[in-house]
């Protein structure tokens, strides 16, 4: 059985993504600090004694026995609201986390996967954003403390696979949305559907005519275990292309949960991109990986899945 490591092993991706890697028959140890990370999301995986679960911050040296095949570096606060609160913390756990877990899957001879984002991108000056493009963030903005962690990130990953060969890939995600995000995480599909539910209105942010892509997250986790197992080394965006504005959002929300609310405008936060959509050609061409979940198939998966947390 190949052995994974998964930082990150109980947020919102790296708890769907552990599942995924179970099902694809890897034994997997997932490591988390429990800053936003949950163990509800992990509880019901303890019975399988193929997955262990670490409870570690990643930013210290991370030891573990018997061989690994592949490390996949998915500890960081993702939520806008949540590195806004910890700066310092996603500073730490993208730069000094990184160089951990490069660490760790070079003495053991692994593959690694760092979880990357379209933050890289910024506030995108090119439509849509392909591999190629350099972005355009500010380091020293509020969301400058995410970008630029990851960016650091991807510097590190590389300069491991160009110095030491290590096998490095880098998944660069695009939102995500599905079952498991947290109520409160702040971003706006789980803002939206949670907002919607409890009948209150809907938060819009700026004029809402920014735009986003939105994944759903069993098509984020096949296209990043498929990047996994390929051959290919350096930075690959997997996100869904299909775009639109927060208001077409939030109208979707609004028909998918049948909901009364209205919607109510609320200021912009600082730097918030105005635009986003994954150029998927190079996911395509060498994977195979195209989405197959739209938005409102998601949204609706996502509404059942809060109905029912709200009632156990
Ligand atoms: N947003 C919004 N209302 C909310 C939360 C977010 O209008 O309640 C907007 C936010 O300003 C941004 C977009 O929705 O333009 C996506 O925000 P999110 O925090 O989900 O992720 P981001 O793509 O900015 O990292």
């Amino acid at each position: 059985m190949p052995r994974a490591v998964v930082t990150g092993g109980s947020g919102f991706l790296g708890s769907h993504l552990c599942r995924g890697l179970l099902a694809r028959g890897y034994d997997v140890i997932a490591v988390d600090s429990l800053l936003t990370g949950r163990i509800e999301n992990i509880e019901e995986l303890f019975a399988d004694e193929r997955f262990t679960f670490i409870h570690y911050d990643v930013t210290n040296y991370i030891s573990v026995d018997g061989p690994v095949d592949a490390v996949l570096h998915f500890a960081s606060p993702a939520s806008p609201r949540d590195y806004l609160e910890f700066p310092i913390k996603t500073l730490k756990v993208g730069s000094l986390g990184t160089h951990n877990a490069l660490g760790l899957a070079k003495a053991k001879g692994a593959r690694f996967l760092l979880a990357s984002t379209s933050e890289i991108y910024g506030d995108p000056l090119v439509h849509p954003q392909p591999e190629s493009y350099w972005g355009n963030v500010n380091p020293v903005g509020p969301r400058g403390v995410y970008d630029e962690a990851k960016r650091f990130a991807e510097a590190i990953s590389m300069a491991y696979h160009n110095v030491h060969g290590l096998d490095v890939k880098i998944v660069r995600i695009f939102n995500t949305m599905g079952p498991r995000m947290r109520a409160a995480d702040g971003r706006v599909v789980s803002n939206f559907v949670d907002q919607a539910i409890k009948g209150e209105p809907l938060t819009v942010y700026g004029d809402g005519l920014q735009t986003r892509s939105f994944c759903f997250v069993d098509d984020e986790v096949r296209g990043i275990i498929g990047l996994l197992e390929s051959s290919w080394n350096g930075p690959m965006n997997i996100g869904n292309p299909n775009e639109y504005t927060i208001l077409e959002l939030a109208e979707m929300v609004k028909e998918v949960t049948g909901s009364k609310s209205e919607v109510v405008f609320e200021p912009l936060p600082v730097d918030d991109p105005t635009r986003r959509r994954p150029d998927i050609t190079l996911a395509t061409r060498e994977l195979g990986w195209r989405p197959e979940i739209d938005l409102r198939t998601g949204l609706t998966r996502m509404y059942e899945w809060f109905l029912k947390e709200r009632s156990s």
